[in-house]
């Protein structure tokens, strides 16, 4: 095998390019605050100027895994990891520390990986931890496929002037959202130096004309444009964009990233 393809994200249905799968706190949106098994896909459809998980757009050699909860302590093992071996790895940690709330699917994005998804969750499910699927909101057909495994969604909503291409399908956008308001869901829309009111207005109404109790956490940038981590939005524009969601939706919240502000994973 050449190490291009050995390399290959999302390789098979019963394999995945994995970056990491670790225990920590989720520290965005409206669930900030419980301990999760975090398992980090490799690879993403888009690319965000914002983007934080850079290290995992592309394929690695070799996963880090945590050998003990909240430890930091990784082993490496080589990519594509087997169901068997992140099944086993994940039941492992759970077996360790009883207080998980829940397996959180982040990345890049993991619905990238939707074949093998169809093929892991059944066999995550059997840890009796609820699957909480981080993403980018772009992929609604592969949602589709895996949705009846999935517990929670975070679902972003992507707005023009984030992404590097500028391209949102807003049709898309709609269709993921219809078919995550199923299930427990909330939104998490970047706020940051370029965003528009007008992209906020379209995000709110978008939402408000499905379900206007779905909510929304305004997560503030934490990078400037030059790459440079900070609280880069005024609180004042926090506000305002607060101002414009809740004209619309009822439940709207300003929560910045929590994980970041006290140096968690
Ligand atoms: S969707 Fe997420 S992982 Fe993909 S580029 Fe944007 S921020 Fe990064």
């Amino acid at each position: 095998m050449t190490k291009l393809a050995y390399m290959k994200t999302g390789t098979d249905l019963n394999t995945a390019n994995i970056f990491s799968i670790f225990a920590s706190v989720q520290g965005e949106g409206i669930y900030v605050g419980v301990p999760q098994i975090f398992m980090r896909f490799t690879g993403c459809n888009i690319r965000c100027d914002y983007c934080d998980t850079t290290e995992a757009l592309m394929p690695q050699a070799v996963a880090r895994m945590e050998m003990t909860p909240f430890s930091g302590n990784m082993k490496l093992a080589p990519n594509p990891l087997s169901i068997e071996v992140i099944a086993g790895h994940i039941k492992e940690m759970r077996d360790v520390f009883s207080g998980f709330h829940s397996i959180a699917l982040t990345g890049g994005e993991p619905l990238v990986c939707n074949g093998f998804l169809k093929k892991l969750l059944p066999e995550l499910k059997e840890t009796g931890l609820k699957i909480f699927l981080e993403t980018n909101g772009t992929l609604p057909e592969k949602l589709a496929e895996v949705i009846d495994m999935v517990d929670i969604i975070s679902m972003d909503i992507k707005t023009p002037s984030g992404i590097q291409s500028g391209m949102v399908d807003w049709n898309k956008t709609k269709e993921f959202l219809e078919i995550a308001s199923g299930k427990d869901c909330y939104l998490k829309i970047l706020v940051g130096e370029k965003t528009q009111d007008e992209e906020l207005k379209k995000a709110g109404d978008l939402a408000a004309n499905i379900n206007p109790d779905i909510s929304v956490a305004i997560q503030p940038v934490f990078r400037d444009s030059n790459g440079k981590n900070c609280a880069c939005v005024s609180l004042k524009r926090l506000t305002e964009a607060y101002d414009l969601l809740r004209s619309v939706m009822n439940d709207v919240r300003i929560i910045p990233q929590v994980h970041k502000l006290a140096g968690w994973n």
